[in-house]
């Protein structure tokens, strides 16, 4: 199938691609790499009246180290993040999760933004940011808004992004001396989506870990230890059947997996 009619806008700074986003409204879809939603346009999933392109708007791309935290914009390549040294020092978790996602051809066009925007609940990205805390910026009409990862991912293919604003960047907080974190997924095959993933990110005083493929959305454990995250994870956890498997089955593997992955966080 083909796409239906779209109108095409390819701004060339953030300020522009906001008030055609705020012009058009729900009838906008911001295009990053495409490659979720252009199937979901040659499926006829979707049918935005305009494509904003972002694409040109080298400000939403690339990787800055703060003072507190490391900024990721949305417009940064899954592949670039894969290569980063500043992530691989600084965010080994997000590092650990990059080989993941889907393919390297997927890769080095798919976006940071665009795989936190479009909020799969089996998406890899997601969870690491709500393990290790991080903020989602985001830009509007009114100026910037900054909103907690715990606070974004909001249900199926949902997030706390309102009609026209734009994903602008993500900040992860600089890990602290003694901090460790660690990642695994199941899938059948290496790139797919995870049938069940787990991003845990331990700190001194607490550990967390963020679930994805279990739900509507990324489901978050928190305890001041591993073994009492896994005794949470025991009793609370509470995955959903999918396409993949019946909840009874995602709850075993789940557990299995996080076994083998939580237990690196006491090393
Ligand atoms: C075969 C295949 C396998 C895949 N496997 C995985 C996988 O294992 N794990 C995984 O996480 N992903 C996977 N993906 C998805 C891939 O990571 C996509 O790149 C990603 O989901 C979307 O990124 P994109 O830049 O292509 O966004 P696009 O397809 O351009 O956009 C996706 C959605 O996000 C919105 N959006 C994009 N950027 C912004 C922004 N800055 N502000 C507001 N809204 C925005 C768009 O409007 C759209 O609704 C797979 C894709 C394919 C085709």
């Amino acid at each position: 199938m083909k796409a239906p009619r779209f109108a095409y806008a390819r701004p060339a700074s953030i300020a522009e691609a906001i008030a055609l986003l705020d012009k058009h409204k729900d009838d906008a879809r911001v295009l990053a790499g495409g490659q979720s939603l252009v199937p979901m346009l040659n499926f006829r999933v979707a049918a935005p009246k305009v494509l904003v392109d972002i694409n040109r708007i080298s400000a939403l791309a690339g990787i800055k180290i703060a003072k507190a935290h490391v900024r990721i914009g949305a417009l940064t390549r899954h592949a670039e993040i894969e290569r980063s040294a500043d992530v691989a020092k600084h965010l080994p978790l997000v590092a650990a999760a990059m080989p993941h996602i889907a393919h390297p051809a997927i890769r080095n066009r798919g976006t940071f933004g665009g795989s936190c925007a479009l909020a799969d609940p089996a998406a890899e990205l997601p969870a690491c940011a709500l393990a290790l805390g991080a903020t989602f910026v985001v830009a509007g009409k009114k100026g910037e808004r900054r909103i907690a990862a715990g606070d974004f991912f909001k249900g199926l293919y949902a997030t706390a992004l309102k009609p026209g604003e734009l994903l602008v960047a993500a900040e992860f907080p600089l890990p602290r001396p003694g901090d460790t974190s660690a990642f695994g997924e199941l899938a059948r095959r290496h790139g797919d989506y995870a049938m069940v993933g787990v991003a845990a990110h331990g700190s001194g005083k607490s550990v967390r870990a963020a679930f994805f493929g279990v739900g509507d959305r990324p489901e978050v454990f928190e305890a001041d230890t591993v073994d009492g995250l896994l005794s949470k994870v025991e009793t609370d956890l509470e995955p959903r059947a999918d396409l993949h498997a019946s909840a009874a089955t995602k709850l075993h593997l789940a557990k299995v997996l996080a076994g083998r992955v939580l237990k690196q966080l006491i090393a």
